[in-house]
């Protein structure tokens, strides 16, 4: 089954438009074949397990793929093609119009610098402004980001914040020149959930005060639920599931998405075990034939093996990539729940309650 549009979205050019998205090594394709649209002012969180291609694919967003790399189809950015472009090209929009902030903000600020001579110098690096306007300019970068004290905290070294302040500093240093897209891979990973649940709910307020759109990377699909607008879920390189935030969580279609819900801790069934998805995912180098994800589904038949699943139409923007669309139980977390670690082939029934 195939959609009119590999993104589900139609319309207008969104402010990213990503298609056939590839990044390959010499002997392995990583990220294999993405299309998505990321609009003004919203939140696309890409989700899956790790080694699933979520950060690989962010990174060739913005042109910082590690060397041995190499990337293919489109990434357009307000209409200028990205993907392939040199290095001079991304210059002009990484820091303007795209910014990047990654799990680890000590990679970002310099120890030797004071917060807010980074900000100042990020601001200057683009804005024609002097000293003082700058260093006004770093502080109200701080401020926005819920800093207290903002004017006093810029004159502190990276070391001398918490991680939670850490990390909103480098949100700051994102946003200082009020790019269009923040492309957040897993930004919270390493705080604690407070402070976690702090950072996620200040990027929501940059989108509402400053029409900022976010694609934010995480393993986490609460995470997904709590924040984003559509969600895009990654298998082994591949999108197995995109479409607004809800319906996808709510009515999950493709059997991976249903197991990775399926999966999620629920505080009324505290004393369950709670299924999980069998096996491990393939490494690139070394997928199986057919669906990648064959191996672990309870629902693979014969045909799976046959060929990869492209997605296909779910309704109203959402898209699953699964032969068996319109066989499964919806939402297909009943397979995990009802048939735990068994197989089920095409002939038998679908158990449609728990
Ligand atoms: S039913 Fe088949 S195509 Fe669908 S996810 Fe399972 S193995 Fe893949």
């Amino acid at each position: 089954m195939t959609s009119t549009d590999p993104a589900g979205t139609t319309g207008a050019e969104p402010l990213l438009s990503v298609r056939d998205l590839r990044v390959a090594t010499d002997s392995a394709e990583i990220v294999r074949g993405l299309s998505f649209d990321v609009a003004l002012g919203e939140m696309l969180a890409v989700v899956g397990e790790s080694g699933a291609g979520k950060s690989l694919t962010a990174r060739a967003l913005l042109g910082l793929l590690p060397p041995g790399l190499r990337v293919s189809g489109s990434v357009r950015l307000e209409g200028v093609e990205l993907a392939g472009a040199p290095q001079r090209v991304y210059r002009r929009v990484r820091g303007r119009r795209v910014a990047f902030v990654p799990q680890d903000a000590l990679s970002v600020l310099s120890p030797v610098h004071t917060v807010g001579d980074q900000l100042a110098l990020a601001a200057r690096s683009v804005r024609r402004l002097g000293r003082r306007a700058a260093w006004d300019h770093a502080v109200a970068a701080l401020d926005r980001v819920g800093i207290p004290d903002a004017a006093r905290r810029a004159r502190a070294y990276p070391h001398e914040f918490s991680g939670g302040m850490r990390q909103r500093a480098v949100i700051a240093m994102a946003t200082v020149n009020d790019p269009a897209l923040v492309v957040a891979d897993e930004p919270t990973t390493a705080l604690d959930s407070a402070v976690q649940a702090m950072i996620l709910r200040m990027l929501a307020d940059l989108r509402e005060q400053a029409g900022l759109a976010v694609l934010l990377v995480t393993h986490d699909l609460a995470v997904a639920a709590g924040h984003a607008d559509r969600v895009l879920v990654m298998y082994a390189g591949r999108q197995v599931e995109s479409g607004p935030v809800g319906r996808v969580l709510r009515h999950p279609r493709a059997p991976y998405t249903g197991g990775l819900i399926a999966s999620l801790p629920r505080r009324e069934a505290v004393d369950r075990r709670l299924p999980v998805i069998g096996g491990a995912p393939p490494h690139p180098g070394a997928l199986p034939p057919g669906c990648a994800f064959s191996p672990r589904c309870p629902a693979a038949a014969d045909a799976c093996q046959d060929r990869e699943p492209e997605p296909g139409e779910a309704g109203d923007g959402h898209l699953a990539a699964c032969h068996r669309l319109g066989e499964l139980p919806d939402p297909v977390t009943d397979l995990f729940q009802a048939t735990p670690g068994a197989r089920m082939t095409p002939s038998e029934p679908v158990q449609e309650s728990r």
